[in-house]
C-alpha cells in the first residue's frame, strides 16, 4: 500500500511564498494497494497534484462535502471516479446542486453512487468508517490491505475533544495499530479554547491518539488557511519533543507514505 497527499490545508486553499514547503491545497489523499486498486479520499484541491496518478475508474471517498473537500471535483474530468462513496448519504443530490448553473456550467459526470454496507472491499482493499463529531456531520476511514498487513485511517475534520470518553475510546480501537494515522489538527493546542465548536482538532490531540492507537506514525493535517511555513514548522518541533515514541509530523501536500517505509 501507498498513500499519497495531494494537499493538506483546511477550510480554503492559499497560496504565496509562504505556502511553498506545506502547499496550500485543501484536502485530497490517494490510497493505492499493491494490486493498484486506488481509493481517492477526498477531492479537495489538492487533487492537482494526484492527477498524474490517478487513473479513471477509482473509487472516491468523501469524508464529507464541506466545499474545501469538493472544490477539486472540477478538475477530475479525465480521471472521473467510477464509484464515489458517502456513507452518510445524499451526495448525488448535493454535487448536483454543485454542479449545476449558475454554480458551474458543467453537468455531473455518469457515476455510480454507492451506499455500501460497512465493511467492503475495494480490490484487496478493505475499507470500513465511523462516524466522527464535526459540524454537518463526517467520517473517518480505514483502510486495510491484507497482502502485506498495511493499515491506514484517515480522520480529517473531526473534533477530537467534543466527542465523549467513550466515542473517544470507539476510535482509539477503530484506528488500533494503524500504520499511518491522518488526523485534524488545525489549531495548537492554545488556540482551542476559542474555537471550540468549530469541528476540528489540535496538534495534541493528534499526538494523543497516535499514542493511544499505537499508531506507526501521524500525519496532522487539515492546516489553518492563515499558517505560513515557518509556524508549522515551529509547531512541528513543538509537537516532536511531545510525541514520545510515536512519530508525528506537520504533513504538507505532496507526503507519500508506503507500508514499512
Ligand atoms: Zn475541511
Ligand atoms: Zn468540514
Amino acid at each position: 500500500m501507498k498513500v499519497f497527499l495531494g494537499g493538506a490545508r483546511g477550510s480554503f486553499p492559499v497560496s504565496g511564498e509562504d505556502t511553498l514547503k506545506f502547499g496550500g491545497e485543501t484536502f485530497a489523499l490517494l490510497i493505492e494497494g499493491e494490486d493498484g486498486t486506488q481509493l481517492l479520499v477526498d477531492a479537495g484541491s489538492g487533487v492537482q497534484r494526484l492527477r498524474e496518478r490517478l487513473r479513471p475508474g477509482a473509487t472516491l471517498l468523501f469524508t464529507h462535502t464541506h466545499l474545501d473537500h469538493l472544490i477539486g471535483l472540477p478538475a477530475l474530468t479525465e480521471c472521473w471516479p467510477a464509484v464515489m462513496v458517502s456513507p452518510r448519504g445524499g451526495l448525488a443530490d448535493v454535487l448536483e446542486r454543485v454542479f449545476s448553473p449558475p454554480v458551474w456550467p458543467v453537468r455531473l459526470p455518469a457515476a455510480e453512487f454507492a451506499m455500501p454496507s460497512e465493511p467492503f472491499a475495494a480490490g484487496g482493499l478493505r475499507v470500513s468508517w465511523r462516524e466522527v463529531a464535526h459540524p454537518d456531520g463526517c467520517v473517518a476511514y480505514r483502510v486495510d490491505e491484507a497482502a502485506g498487513g498495511a493499515s491506514v485511517v484517515v480522520a480529517t475534520d473531526i473534533e477530537w475533544q467534543a466527542m465523549t470518553a467513550e466515542e473517544q475510546e470507539g476510535f482509539v480501537e477503530f484506528a488500533r495499530g494503524a500504520g499511518l494515522v491522518v488526523f485534524d489538527g488545525q489549531f495548537a493546542p492554545e488556540e482551542y479554547g476559542e474555537r471550540r465548536g468549530w469541528g476540528h482538532s489540535t496538534w495534541g490531540d493528534a499526538v494523543e491518539v497516535g499514542g493511544r492507537c499505537g499508531a506507526g506514525r501521524v500525519w496532522v493535517v487539515h492546516h489553518a488557511p492563515g499558517r505560513g511555513d515557518g509556524e508549522l514548522e515551529g509547531m512541528g518541533r513543538q509537537v516532536g519533543m511531545v510525541a514520545g515514541g510515536v512519530e508525528v509530523v506537520m504533513a504538507g501536500s505532496g507526503a507519500v507514505w508506503s507500508c514499512g517505509g
